[in-house]
């Protein structure tokens, strides 16, 4: 419950650390991202606006020269028709034919497109952009009186500019140009036109298709580093995070250990003392029957305890030095037979213990001694884990090269997530009845260590309720 709390804060805390850290990547990529963007506009800008001036100096022209020209041919042609001119207005039909007019003939001329397009391949830029030319407002002027055509929304909310705003195309727009519909249209430049016949504002705009792509490309370095920098931190803290949750479970089984063990060698320590309080007593010291009774009791219980002892020890030995192990060839028939035969007389027929081998005399290079051991252990869990009369059945075959040797059982089975655990040292699957099965959480890690020492391995089977089955091989 207190780990479960504990991995829960230690995970929360983290994945609040790693948006935290996305999110301010995200912002700094957003940063990196925009400023690019405006380098990119600042840099064809500049560009375009240089080879402007120069298309000025050069050919004393802004590339329009000829579509104004027309234009104004076009509104001359108009004003002169009577029939057309009510006024100070002209027939929405006609405005909206003259305008579709303009705009055609302006976005047609190519002239400008085709400079600036030159100049940026000329500096090795990209020169793979779309044109856009819009008019904000067009006015025909019939002497001295202007007729409207058309003004864009935007524009009319815009200051009116001042006589003096008036200027070539090509120079620098003295007041503010609409602004790029999208990010990508970069102005050239923008103005106002006048002459007899009409006047007109229109801006010229760039439009790169392939931007995004360069703008890209520009932030690929710190993309690729904050990316990177987020799995290095996001994988740094998983390794983390499982190395404490490990580092916390083997230190809570460490404890659960020291509890049990202290509560494993209490009971025979304790009954050797209270057989030794006994035999000082006075009407003790004349029977010789209790003394001898007494005697095999402190004797049963002192092997009990030097066992306990040993297989500690024997476990921390094995940790600093490789096990060492006295095989033989052995007939593993018959070392099973008087394995769980002394085991059956050892327990008192405490099971109903069934054997099958299937062997054919099969030998293998064996370690009896450890061997007997690792079987004992199955044998005696199959009964300590038992609710019920313990029935246990030991089987012996052979497969893939293999020898299998199964021990199963009726007892009270192991959940799927402690089957995982069974083999690690100090670890107990019921940790809650700790007292009602004694022990000390070494007995399995035991046995898959000298599995192991021979070039085997154990697995468990098992459903809770139901019963359990281990299975050891052994390579022969
Ligand atoms: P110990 O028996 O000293 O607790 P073991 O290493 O022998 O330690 O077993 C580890 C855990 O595996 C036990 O605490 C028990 O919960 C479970 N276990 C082992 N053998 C069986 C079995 N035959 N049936 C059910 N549970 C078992």
């Amino acid at each position: 419950m207190k780990i479960m709390k504990e991995r829960n804060t230690i995970l929360v805390l983290g994945v609040i650390s790693i948006i935290i850290l996305i999110t301010v990547q995200v912002i700094i990529i957003r940063g990196v991202w925009q400023q690019k963007d405006e380098m990119f506009n600042l840099r064809y800008r500049v560009i375009s606006q240089d080879a402007l001036s120069r298309m000025n100096r050069q050919l004393s022209s802004d590339g329009f020269e000829t579509v104004r020209f027309i234009i104004s041919k076009k509104c001359e042609q108009i004003l002169n028709d009577s029939t057309l001119i009510k006024g100070d207005s002209l027939p929405a039909i006609e405005r909206k034919d003259l305008l579709k007019y303009v705009t055609l003939s302006l976005n047609t001329s190519e002239e400008l497109t085709q400079y600036l397009s030159r100049e940026f391949e000329r500096r090795r830029f990209d020169k793979d952009f779309t044109p856009k030319i819009v008019i904000n407002r067009f006015e025909l002027i019939n002497y001295d009186r202007s007729i409207p055509v058309y003004i864009s929304p935007e524009f009319a909310n815009r200051r009116q500019p001042r006589p003096s705003d008036t200027t070539r195309f090509g120079s620098q727009p003295r007041f503010r140009q609409r602004r790029p519909q999208h990010t990508s249209e970069i102005l050239v430049m923008g103005g106002r036109y006048e002459n007899n016949f009409y006047s007109i504002d229109f801006d010229y705009f760039i439009d790169f298709r392939d931007k995004q792509k360069v703008v890209l490309k520009e932030t690929a370095t710190s993309l690729a580093l904050s990316i990177f920098s987020i799995l290095v931190v996001v994988s740094l803290f998983m390794v983390t995070y499982r190395n404490l949750m490990e580092e916390k479970r083997l230190s809570n089984l460490k404890t659960d250990f020291i509890n049990n063990m202290t509560h494993e060698l209490k009971t025979p320590l304790s009954t050797i003392t209270v057989a030794g309080k006994t035999l000082e007593m006075q009407q003790i010291i004349t029977n010789e029957e209790k003394i001898l009774e007494t005697a095999k009791l402190i004797g049963k219980q002192s092997v009990h305890l030097n066992q306990l002892i040993n297989m500690i020890l024997e476990i921390s030995m094995w940790e600093r030095t490789q096990f060492q192990l006295d095989k033989k060839k052995v007939k593993i028939e018959e070392v099973m037979n008087d394995i769980v035969n002394s085991f059956k007389t050892g327990c008192n027929n405490c099971a109903a213990l069934s054997e099958k081998y299937n062997l054919k005399g099969v030998s293998v290079d064996l370690d009896v001694v450890y061997f007997t051991t690792l079987i004992n252990n199955l044998l005696s869990n199959a009964v300590k884990y038992s609710d019920k009369e313990p029935v246990i059945n030991v089987e012996g075959f052979t497969e893939d090269n293999k020898v299998c040797i199964k021990v199963s059982d009726n007892g009270i089975g192991i959940s799927k997530a402690d089957q995982k655990h069974v083999f690690d040292k100090f670890y107990r699957a019921s940790s809650g009845n700790i007292h009602k099965y004694k022990g000390l959480g070494l007995g399995l890690y035991y046995v898959k260590k000298i599995a192991e020492a021979h070039g085997g391995d154990v697995t468990v089977n098992s459903k809770p309720g139901k019963g359990s089955i281990f299975t050891v091989t052994l390579p022969y």
